[in-house]
């Protein structure tokens, strides 16, 4: 399942990117834009603008409902019974690209020594060439996804 998201999704389209989906995001897509490429490439519209649904070229869509990133992203996930566990951390957040895996040796002078003594396994991404290890960030992240859809589970 492949998104696109409007210019007020800009940080749901990164959420949606560490759990792993592709999400198209380009603040400087119109609304034409936006539908064209939804339409082009079989991508689902994510959009805070209740006028758009009055289009009537309109691709399949969600209106996201509320302001808050947090509440944005657990509609999406519950609306399409996204799985937020088994792609998470496997995407370039910045380029939605996939992260490729690396070897060791070649990250060494792309990282921090403390970082390159520390871990044995590399990611980079193909477009930005930036190098991701499962360290802190990712830590976080897990956290963050952690409490937003296991307290959600539990709770149900
Ligand atoms: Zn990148």
């Amino acid at each position: 399942m492949k998104f696109i998201a409007d210019a007020m999704c800009g940080k749901l389209a990164r959420w949606l990117r560490i759990v792993g989906y592709d999400v198209r995001y380009d603040a400087s897509l119109d609304d034409d834009d936006l539908v064209e490429i939804a339409l082009e490439e079989d991508r689902v519209l994510l959009t805070r603008d209740a006028k758009m649904l009055l289009r009537r070229d309109l691709p399949p869509h969600l209106l996201i409902v509320s302001d808050d990133w947090k509440e944005q992203l657990a509609q999406v996930v519950q609306h399409f019974g996204l799985d937020t566990v088994s792609y998470r951390f496997s995407r370039c957040v910045d380029c939605n690209e996939p992260l490729i895996p690396i070897g060791k040796a070649e990250v060494q002078y792309r990282v921090p020594s403390y970082i390159f003594d520390a871990h044995d396994t590399f990611y980079t991404c193909p477009q930005c060439r930036k190098v991701f290890w499962v360290g802190s960030h990712i830590e976080r992240g897990r956290k963050v996804l952690d409490s937003l859809f296991t307290a959600e589970a539990a709770g149900n």
